[in-house]
């Protein structure tokens, strides 16, 4: 290979530049040209693109969000789109494909790679809902974030006898709520992994408020219910009042955590030796701390939820 494209796509997560300045200079190291698709893909259908030297990625790895912007591209879902896409690819001497992003990203990238791009595919989700890597990029930035976030609410909290109700991201996955509830010793976690009885929920806190405890947090992903609709549940049958706080896009934000940094790293450099190596159609992650590939049709066809033992023990150490 002599030229690759590169491109952030979908939600942008904290560590996506990180990601991009090793798959970057792990090619320059290799003497292969990069092309750095601006918004993701509708960058490749419009032929938006910056050529990358080492210095382009200078300065980037704690820095949030993604310097070569991201963006959801409806054309690129359709064949006439990924036609395009392809033609634009082979007219620049493309030769293959690192896609940075999360579960739609990647799903772009297996309909590429389908039409015969070489492609590779770096997992970069808040959500940590991606099957073949313990975690995403983006997931443990994003889970501290909240974690100092509820911390915060929990000095109010705990002085003025409430109830916080935080809504945190997690569209079908509930592994922010449930790390965050341990991290943070909320009382409940609400995910959609697991069918909650809002009924129960208010009775347990009604009872430690009849022993005193005048306090609580409740963390609710979003896919499971919105923070709204548990406070018109519970408030009134608690013992004390409620508040409610949507953690919303803070949660994108900020410098990647080490661990992030790190993470992103390895993938960038192991996704770009992968397509030198002739790999394609695959994505990289991290498996008990080991990089490993696969099947991009195994990651997308794989639902990954949290742990069971996760779940159990926000339950048990809420109590
Ligand atoms: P994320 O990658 O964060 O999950 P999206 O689901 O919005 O974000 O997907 C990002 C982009 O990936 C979409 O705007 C589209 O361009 C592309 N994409 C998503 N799903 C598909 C699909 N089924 N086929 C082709 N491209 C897709």
């Amino acid at each position: 290979m002599k030229r690759i494209g590169v491109m952030t796509s979908g939600g942008d997560s904290s560590g996506m530049n990180a990601a991009l300045r090793a798959v970057v200079r792990t090619a320059l190291d290799h003497e292969v040209e990069v092309f750095g698709f601006l918004r993701g893909y509708s960058g490749v259908i419009n032929k938006k693109y910056e050529v990358m030297d080492s210095k382009s990625v200078s300065g980037v790895i704690q820095r949030g969000g993604t310097i070569l912007r991201s963006a959801r591209c409806e054309e690129f879902k359709t064949d006439e789109g990924q036609e395009r896409a392809v033609g634009n690819l082979r007219e620049l001497g493309i030769d293959g494909v690192v896609v940075i992003g999360g579960d739609g990203s990647l799903r772009g990238a297996n309909a590429l790679s389908k039409k015969g791009i070489p492609v590779i595919g770096i997992p970069a989700s808040i959500d940590n809902d991606i099957f073949g890597t313990d975690m995403s990029i983006g997931a443990d930035s994003a889970l501290n974030v909240i974690v100092d976030a509820v911390d915060m609410l929990k000095d109010t909290a705990s002085s003025h006898d409430r109830a916080f109700i935080i809504e945190v991201m997690g569209r079908n996955c509930g592994y922010l709520a449930a790390m965050a509830a341990i991290a943070c010793g909320a009382e409940v976690a609400i995910i959609p992994e697991i069918t909650f009885d809002l009924d129960k929920i208010a009775e347990r806190l009604y009872a430690r408020y009849k022993e005193g405890r005048t306090n609580s947090i409740v963390l609710v992903a979003e896919g499971a219910a919105s923070a709204y609709k548990i406070d018109e549940q519970l408030k009134g049958r608690i013992g004390y009042e409620t508040r409610i706080t949507v953690l919303g896009h803070l949660q994108r934000g900020g410098s990647p955590t080490v661990f992030d940094r790190i993470l992103a790293s390895r993938l960038g450099r192991n996704a770009v030796e992968s397509l030198l190596q002739g790999e394609s159609g695959k994505m990289v992650g991290q498996v008990r701390n080991r990089i490993v590939l696969t099947d991009l049709e195994e990651v997308l066809g794989t639902c990954k939820m949290v742990d069971l033992e996760m779940i159990e023990l926000t339950d048990i150490l809420g109590r």
